[in-house]
């Protein structure tokens, strides 16, 4: 390779003094000497080095420094930081220099983004406890995420020079961790763009065709948007509102999962893109002049009500205020509209770093970024989960959506989205969630696993009998609720198996029989108890009872301080016949439906096996034992690899619980169909519906439900009692949520 090595540099001094300009506008006194100190220091450390493209390595710092000016709105110390984020791990400079040179601040950003940078090297289980010293670092100072994703997007945009296996495994870090990260803070536009270029390097040719689809009807959308804006336009101009409007496609990648979701090809895909209405407004004036455009919208356009999305109200946990409605355009199209002003825009693209432009009326939301720091500290500071359990959790808690719910008192709480009223009491005291009988919502009585729904005011109610069961763990999604509730399970064991200790020795005086090591070991045995511990918890409960041990008194009458006599072994019959015994133990069946504190289950996601299902258990790596069905497709592949993972399982009684399965439900399209469906399932067999979607074709009908059912029983009624509507040709339970 020929270097023009006078070339090079004046392009680097270019690039620099580029940099340098976007900063100017949050320079203080003595900032730009600083970041010259720093740039030169990054540029000689990194003199020798090239990137993979060939390129000068300091172009990579460079474009970093760059992104956090520019892209997400940071200042002098994350730009100093970004200069150097390499320089520790990749040259000889120590940390002790930078923090000499610049401060205890600025080599703690670089101390963490140090440490993060091994994140995905190692296998799995290392990934995960380094993602959460990630995380950890990232409570102390939210900048070494931020300059993360500057980073890791840079490396992004110049991923085509790495070779094949480096891009893949690069592109799927970044859609698995550091997109959803760049969601949750808030910087869409970064978000945006990671997934983009996810797309491109795992499927170039879907990516293309998109991309060229959009391009090849730019022309027409623009003359459609022209005159969707053209009364709107005019309007705002007559009241002289100062404005700007955009028309801008969704992303490539978001148009690609429609696409794939829906089985549909791009000309299907009826919300390409959205208006958005930006609007120059004092603060005290914001709100009030974006829902003055919305009227406005809607005196020329019919809204569709259920699209309507007040994010100015209530602001999405992430910072993000935006007012969307979905119109119907004069030619029959669908059209979303985002209303929100300048301030609100630049929070949309470039997160929470924006808000420091705009401090003073900025206080709520610099307090729902706290709190979600301290969310994050919360579950890692919970040392019980494994670090995979915690990533899992983690991404969960990322990728869900919210639910915004109020006390009785009108404080707005945040909740995973499907939380429960159960997570809602846990969410505001240990104490009022562990005596949770029910809740009132918006003045109705619910259940404890009712799903809160956004908006609804929550009351708990409590009662000092009430305690924890082991059911509660099926329809509890926050990690903290499960944690509480599994801390008190384990502990009421605890308290059950004392208590079953002393009724023994009490039971065992009283029949004037010595309650020696010895005893207690025949006992353990007599009633096939796995440990000691077992026995006493199983006599704590009841299901041992004190005339059962009566019974092991007399069964063993003679001396139980003689050792027992060992069973002879005759032949191998005999010895099958104690395997069979042991293997028959009760702890080789795994009852699904009570002391879920003695076994961790879950019911499987591709199946949802419901009460009366023939079922067995799979014992996963990291997520307990899992629970399918025996016709489950995938049962045959995990029966035939991993017979050896397979347990036993049967259903026992159930009190009053109900598992989420699916119903599709098809027929003959009519007036009020949906209707009559609905009402059997909600109102004459009172089953909750988590989630309901029709479509129609040329006459024909097609719906899936899921729903709430007790047991195959309830569902067999529920199908009957469905087939009978009129226009329904056939209903059948399905298998996936997906
Ligand atoms: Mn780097």
């Amino acid at each position: 390779m020929v270097i023009d090595a006078a070339q090079e540099k004046k392009e680097i001094i270019n690039r620099y003094r580029r940099l340098l300009r976007k900063a100017k506008p949050v320079l203080k006194e003595g900032d730009a000497k600083l970041i010259k100190k720093a740039f030169t220091m990054a540029l000689e450390a990194h003199k020798d080095m090239r990137r993979k493209s060939g390129e000068p390595y300091i172009f990579h710092p460079l474009a970093v420094a760059q992104i956090c000016v520019e892209e997400i709105g940071l200042g002098t110390t994350s730009i100093i930081a970004a200069l150097l984020h390499d320089v520790v791990e990749d040259t000889d400079i120590e940390l002790s220099e930078i923090k000499r040179l610049f401060g205890q601040k600025v080599a703690r950003i670089i101390d963490g983004l140090t440490k993060v940078s091994g994140i995905f090297e190692l296998d799995s289980s290392q990934q995960a406890e380094n993602f959460r010293k990630m995380l950890l670092t990232l409570s102390e100072d939210v900048r070494v995420i931020l300059i993360k994703l500057a980073d890791r997007l840079h490396n992004m945009r110049t991923l085509d020079s790495m070779p094949r296996n480096k891009q893949l495994k690069i592109a799927s870090e970044t859609i698995y961790i550091y997109a959803p990260l760049a969601h949750r803070l808030g910087l869409y536009a970064i978000k945006s763009e990671m997934e983009d270029l996810y797309l491109r390097f795992t499927d170039r040719e879907m990516y293309d065709t998109i991309a060229r689809n959009i391009r090849d009807t730019q022309a027409a959308r623009n003359k459609f948007i022209k005159q969707f804006v053209q009364p709107i336009r005019e309007e705002l101009d007559r009241l002289k509102i100062r404005y700007e409007i955009k028309g801008r496609p969704k992303s490539i990648y978001s148009i690609a999962n429609k696409m794939r979701k829906q089985n549909i090809p791009f000309e299907e895909v009826y919300d390409l893109f959205a208006v958005r209405i930006i609007l120059d407004a004092p603060p005290e004036q914001e709100k009030s002049l974006c829902w003055q455009v919305y009227s406005i919208v809607t005196d020329f356009y019919t809204p569709n009500p259920d699209r309507l999305r007040d994010w100015i109200s209530t602001p999405k946990a992430n910072g993000y205020e935006s007012l969307h409605t979905t119109v119907m355009a004069k030619n029959g199209q669908w059209v979303e509209v985002q209303i929100r002003t300048f301030r609100m825009d630049e929070i949309a693209e470039k997160g929470y770093a924006a808000h420091w432009k705009y401090k003073e009326s900025s206080a709520t939301h610099e307090s729902n970024l706290e709190k979600w720091l301290a969310k994050v500290r919360d579950m890692l500071e919970q040392n019980d989960h494994s670090a995979l359990d915690f990533v899992n959790d983690f991404r969960s808690n990322l990728f869900s959506d919210e639910v915004f719910v109020f006390t009785p008192k009108g404080e707005l709480k945040t909740l995973p989205y499907g939380a429960t009223a159960l997570d809602f009491a846990f969410e505001i005291h240990t104490q009022i969630g562990s005596r949770c009988i029910g809740a009132k919502v918006n003045n109705k009585l619910v259940p404890i696993n009712y799903v809160l729904k956004n908006g609804d005011q929550v009351e708990i109610l409590t009662s000092a009998k009430q305690k924890p069961h082991e059911d509660w763990l099926r329809f509890v999604v926050t990690s903290k609720a499960r944690s509480k509730i599994k801390d008190t399970l384990k502990e009421d064991k605890k308290k059950l198996a004392e208590e079953g200790k002393e009724i023994i020795i009490r039971k065992l005086k009283q029949l004037r029989t010595e309650p020696t090591h010895l005893m207690l070991e025949q006992m353990r045995e007599y009633f096939n108890a796995p440990t000691h511990f077992d026995l006493y918890y199983r006599v704590g409960k009841g299901f041992i009872t004190t005339a059962d041990i009566k019974r092991f008194t007399e069964y063993k009458p003679a001396s139980p301080l003689k050792t027992k006599p060992h069973i002879p072994v005759a032949d191998a019959k005999t010895i099958e016949q104690e395997i069979t015994k042991i293997k028959n133990r009760y702890e080789d069946i795994l009852l699904i439906g009570e002391d879920m504190d003695v076994v961790d289950y879950k019911l499987a996601k591709c199946c949802t096996p419901i009460p009366g299902d023939d079922v067995f258990g799979f014992v996963t790596v990291n997520e307990g034992i899992k629970i399918h069905r025996t016709t489950c497709p995938n049962a045959t592949e995990l029966l035939a690899n991993h017979g050896h993972r397979i347990v036993k399982a049967k259903w026992t009684s159930q009190h009053e619980v109900a598992f989420l399965t699916g119903l599709k439900v098809r027929g003959t399209d009519r007036v009020g169909l949906i209707n009559d469906v609905s009402k059997i399932i909600s109102e004459e067999l009172k089953v909750n519906m988590s989630s309901m979607s029709f479509h129609t074709d040329s006459g024909i009908f097609e719906g899936e439900i899921m729903l709430y059912v007790n047991d195959t029983r309830h569902l067999e009624q529920l199908i009957n009692k469905l087939e009978k509507v009129e226009g329904v040709v056939k209903v059948s339970r399905f298998n996936s949520k997906e």
